[in-house]
């Protein structure tokens, strides 16, 4: 009987503090290695898919590319009962919008849209780029395999739609196959703008920019480490008087690196740690790449979350460059270099990210905080629509991520007794069935 009772104890603690979804376990091992080996084949067997390349042959150049990807999401989606909405996405940007557009192009992007039973105006999106370039950003016409930059991301996104289509979300899952990154993140700034053209709630954006380069120019071997850019905050707002008001609040109440992109890298790392422990998830406390750029930016630019997703260890004689040999180095993003075992595991880092964000609530909003001069810290929000309760996150005001947590149940305040609200970083995330948490929400109020 003691035993029993035990267990049951264990089961429900677990059921209110660590509750996993074994769903989550499906879909990493329904991954596949073959698909994305067979998908990066494919992209870069186009030879080009430089973003002014040819577009009426149906064998070589980004028309033809980006065909393909198209049919093999109608192809997915002809296995899912059609619950795919897939349809190009076009935006003429015109010669000499900059130097690297040296003719006017449509730049086209791909986009599947597994919609949300629930919450079909959601959207958690996983990016990957079509384009390829060679040394020269203004060559269109050279060989331009692109198979690590970035048919890997564009055949990771393919593949987490194989999977995840076999499931429904409450909130809607996107697909996206971006052109015009190496011009200029063309393709991104379109999208984006359709985005808000037609009014959607991003959840977050991942972008994947380089997901299966495992050996670094260095020489360091590491297939376990990747990388998530995040900015710190939102610098969207253009209202000089809004953002001056925010700074002044972030310098008296903290929130310097606790904004919407930076709390959706913390819940990737998370979600990583949680079903996938053998990664190595490296939150990196920068937009990008010191001085580079990718999709993500764009989407950051109009006030949306996201993030970069790629490996940790690139390899700048693999990147943007002319195929040749040169002192005996192999210079060119060709097949060979791309290690698939690698794409597939950030490939199912999205996906697990993506399953768990659109079966999640949507978070808490309104967020308020309280406690000054006193022993108790107190939270205060806006309960969500389907949040079955809420937890509320605390860490050290040094640490990256949430490192303590309490479940409260379905209320809309609570004051965790003997917590100081000067000496940690305070957020609340909405949970919903199976345990599925919203991202954690900052405070954006004080509660006097
Ligand atoms: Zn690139």
């Amino acid at each position: 009987m003691q035993k029993l009772l035990l267990s049951l104890g264990l089961v429900l603690t677990m059921s209110l503090s660590a509750q996993v979804d074994p769903k989550i376990y499906d879909i990493i091992d329904a991954v596949s290695e073959d698909r994305i080996r067979h998908d990066v084949k494919t992209l870069a067997d186009f030879g080009t898919r430089h973003t002014l390349s040819d577009t009426i042959s149906e064998t070589r150049g980004i028309g033809a590319a980006r065909r393909w990807i198209k049919s093999e999401f109608d192809n997915i989606s002809k296995e899912c009962n059609n619950c795919l909405e897939v349809f190009f996405q076009s935006n003429l940007i015109e010669k000499g919008t900059n130097q690297r557009i040296v003719k006017d192009v449509n730049v086209v992007n791909v986009v599947a849209i597994q919609r949300g039973t629930k919450f079909p105006n959601r959207f958690i999106i996983m990016s990957g780029d079509i384009d390829s370039r060679v040394s020269n950003p203004t060559d269109f016409t050279s060989d331009s395999p692109g198979a690590n930059d970035n048919a890997s991301g564009m055949a990771g996104a393919i593949e987490a739609a194989r999977v995840l289509s076999k499931y429904t979300f409450e909130s809607s899952v996107v697909y996206l196959g971006l052109s015009g990154e190496e011009q200029g993140l063309f393709g991104g700034q379109g999208m984006a703008k359709y985005a808000q053209d037609n009014n959607w709630e991003i959840i977050g954006v991942l972008n994947n920019d380089m997901i299966g380069n495992i050996k670094g120019v260095d020489g360091v071997i590491d297939n376990r480490t990747f990388r998530i850019f995040s900015e710190p905050i939102t610098t969207a707002e253009n209202d000089p008087e809004q953002l001056a008001r925010q700074a002044r609040a972030r310098r008296f109440y903290g929130g310097e690196v606790d904004g919407i992109s930076r709390q959706l890298a913390r819940y990737v790392h998370k979600t990583t740690q949680t079903y996938m422990p053998e990664m190595n998830p490296m939150m990196v406390y920068r937009l990008d790449r010191f001085g580079r750029g990718g999709h993500h930016r764009p989407f950051n630019d109009v006030g949306f979350a996201g993030i970069r997703i790629m490996e940790a260890h690139e390899n700048y004689t693999q990147q943007h460059q002319d195929i040749r040999t040169e002192n005996g180095i192999n210079y060119g993003d060709t097949f060979e270099h791309v290690n698939f075992g690698y794409a597939k595991k950030l490939t199912a880092v999205n996906a697990i990210t993506m399953a768990n964000l659109a079966s999640a609530p949507p978070a808490p909003t309104n967020v308020g905080i309280g406690g000054i001069v006193e022993p108790s810290a107190k939270l205060q929000w806006n309960k969500s629509d389907g949040a079955k309760g809420y937890k509320i996150y605390w860490r050290d005001t040094t640490s990256p991520t949430w490192d303590h947590s309490r479940y409260v149940g379905d209320v809309s305040e609570f004051t965790l007794e003997g917590i100081v609200i000067d000496n940690f970083f305070f957020g609340v995330a909405a949970v919903g069935e199976d345990g599925h948490e919203s991202m954690v929400v900052f405070p954006s109020r004080i509660v006097r």
